[in-house]
Formats: C-alpha cells, structure tokens, sequence
C-alpha cells in the first residue's frame, strides 16, 4: 500500500525511531516520538494503523476501537490517515494530555508530507 510506505518514508525524515508492527496484531508501524517534557521519560510510543481516511473518522474510529484505557496504555494505540493532519491518537503529556496530531509534534510535517511523496 503506497500510503503505508509513504509514512515509513516519513518517520525516517523526521528522525524518529520507527519499526514494522511485528508482534503487534492489526498495527502497521511501532513509533517512538521524542519528548523532552520534565514529566515525561524523554519521549512516547505509539502503535499505529494506516487507514485512508480524514480526520473526523478517524476520531470516530478510534473511539468505536478503543476503550480509555487502550487509549492512555503505552504504546499508545494511534490511527494514522492520508497526511499529518489526519492523524490521531490519545496520551498523557507533560501534567496534562488528550488528543495529538503529528501536525502538534513536528512543525515542518506538511512540508516533511510532501517530501516523502515518491512515485
Ligand atoms: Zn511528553
């Protein structure tokens, strides 16, 4: 699937430690974010799932597959769509937390988008 492999393409521009999901049943990529909050252990993992479509539905998804605590256990279970914006996933945070998109951790991520596209 060309949108699968447009995502590995993109966790190895933005520089983050990235695996195939093996061992982790319905899951495409094991993603580790680095996070240099105080309250943090330097950075947070997610499981993810590529799935075309828009970030609504993934939401919606999301919360038809997963119960909270799926949602806050770590690796953080994450659905992943057609770009940086349409991504989603629930964690804890620094003191707080709540709903992320990849657009919230990389700031250069359309522009990161648009280079891992090849043909
Ligand atoms: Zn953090």
């Amino acid at each position: 699937m060309r949108l699968k492999l447009r995502w590995a393409r993109f966790f190895t521009l933005v520089g983050g430690h990235w695996t195939l999901a093996a061992g982790h049943a319905g899951y495409d990529f094991v993603v580790t974010i680095p996070c240099c909050h105080s309250e943090c252990n330097g950075s947070h993992k997610l499981t993810i799932r590529v799935c075309d479509k828009n970030h609504a539905d993934l939401i919606a998804k999301h919360n038809s597959l997963f119960d909270i605590e799926d949602m806050y256990r770590d690796p953080h279970p994450a659905l992943f769509g057609s770009n940086p914006s349409s991504t989603h996933w629930q964690m804890v945070h620094g003191n707080g937390g709540g709903y992320y998109t990849v657009d919230y951790w990389f700031g250069d991520a359309s522009k990161l988008w648009e280079s891992a596209y090849r043909d």
